[in-house]
């Protein structure tokens, strides 16, 4: 029987995962190991029982005697805290999928890794902010990453049996976001209530707003450049508001491979839960006919200025990726506290990547997880400093 953990069970790609471990036979099917959330105790628990988990962990310790309550008489563990996430990865299972949100994703995929299974990676951030370390430690112990971002599946697919060598150009597409057609000067005064939704995709409420602001593809863009090892400079967006296109590899004799499907996740997903099979899986099918057309515009550098950090980020190399994401978490907590306006998080991005890189901190590669977060703290405090700073001005 193949054992599974999920961590970020009650996210929305948890969710999804839920659903499609249940939808493949779930507790007959699957032996699970561990599930993780943060505070929505009542439907970890209810997903432990349902799949009578090994253990399972909230990521915050004022929840445990909630947790436990919820979980008592099941055979269940209970546990909390960031050391019993880690702890949790570190449980040997088959097929994990890494889907809590931002940097506190990164150490628990990182030690799923230890084990040499597969590491189904929702968690973008991972390899955004210590890419290298994350490739390294799975060769090291013969795992498996399996991207699940949509984009990166997608290239994932349409690279099967290709060789890299010949790829000219990746595009990854971007619906555009809430704010697509707004005009410019809007953009300052848009709420977190306008920025939470999305034209197309139902996901949690972080990611939705980085679509809004195009930071959600701006990490895209580096994940493509860290998982695939292509060229910065091989790397294009493109807006396309449909989403029924996910992604395209251009090669070298002019053909031009794309994957389409219907916006949703459960088919990345399920596509990294079946690998190498391909299995029914319960999405939407694609109808072009009644899509009717497919339509695709460059960006606008002027609505989306995350797409050229991006690119810097890319070019310099060393910790920026680090400090990029970090300073983008804590211009997002600050955008959602209704502390900076919309186009504020921007500014924040770029003033912390200056003042970092002017004092030298980002020059080094990552050599280790503790290099990581280090960059990650010091870019949080550069970030608060900037904003405490623009609020006093
Ligand atoms: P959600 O916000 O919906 O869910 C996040 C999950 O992480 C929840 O289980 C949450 O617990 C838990 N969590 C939150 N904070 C912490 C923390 N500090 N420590 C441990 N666990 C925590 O996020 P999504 O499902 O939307 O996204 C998850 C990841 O997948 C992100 O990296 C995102 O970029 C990526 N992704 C998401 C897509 C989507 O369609 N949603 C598409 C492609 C990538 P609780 O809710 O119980 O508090
Ligand atoms: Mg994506």
């Amino acid at each position: 029987m193949r054992s599974v953990s999920v961590f970020g069970a009650t996210g929305s790609i948890g969710e999804s995962t839920f659903d499609l471990l249940m939808g493949q036979g779930g507790p007959a099917a699957y032996r699970t190991v561990a599930l993780t959330g943060g505070r929505n105790i009542a439907r970890l628990a209810e997903m432990a029982r349902t799949l009578g988990a090994e253990i399972a962990v909230t990521a915050y310790d004022d929840c445990l005697p909630d947790l436990r309550d919820a979980l008592s008489g099941s055979g269940v563990v209970a546990a909390a805290g960031a050391a019993a996430i880690a702890e949790a990865a570190a449980r040997p299972a088959d097929w994990t999928m890494s889907a809590i949100v931002g940097a506190a994703g990164l150490v628990p995929g990182f030690r799923a890794l230890s084990h040499g299974g597969t590491l189904a990676l929702a968690n973008k951030e991972s390899l955004v902010t210590a890419g290298p370390l994350l490739l390294r430690e799975a060769r090291r112990h013969g795992a498996r990453i399996l991207p699940v971002d949509s984009e990166h599946s997608a290239v994932f697919q349409a690279l099967a049996g290709e060789d890299l060598a010949s790829v000219e150009h990746i595009t990854i597409t971007a619906s555009g976001g809430a704010f697509r057609d707004w005009p410019l000067d809007r953009l300052a005064r848009a709420t977190v209530a306008e920025a939470s939704t999305h034209p197309n995709w139902a996901m949690g409420q972080r990611i939705t707003i980085d679509s809004a602001s195009m930071f959600n593809k701006a990490l895209e863009m580096i994940e493509t450049r860290e998982f695939f090892g292509i060229d910065p400079a091989r790397i294009e967006v493109l807006v396309h508001p449909e989403s029924l296109v996910h992604a395209m590899v251009g090669f070298r004799d002019g053909g031009v491979i794309a994957h389409l499907g219907t916006p949703d996740m459960r088919h990345a997903i399920g596509y990294a839960l079946n690998w190498p099979d391909r299995s029914h899986l319960p999405v939407g099918r694609l109808d072009l006919a009644r899509a009717g057309s497919l339509t695709f515009r460059a960006p606008d550098p002027v609505r989306y200025p995350a797409l050229r950090l991006a690119r810097e980020v890319m070019e310099a190399g060393g910790l920026c990726g680090a400090a990029f994401n970090a300073a983008k978490e804590a211009a997002l907590d600050a955008f959602i506290a209704g502390r900076i306006g919309f186009t504020v998080m921007a500014e924040v991005v770029e003033t912390v990547l200056e003042r970092l890189s002017a004092s030298g901190d980002l020059g080094n590669a990552p050599g280790d997880l503790d290099m990581v977060l280090q960059a990650d703290r010091a870019a949080r405090r550069v970030a608060a400093d900037v904003m405490t700073a623009r609020q006093g001005s």
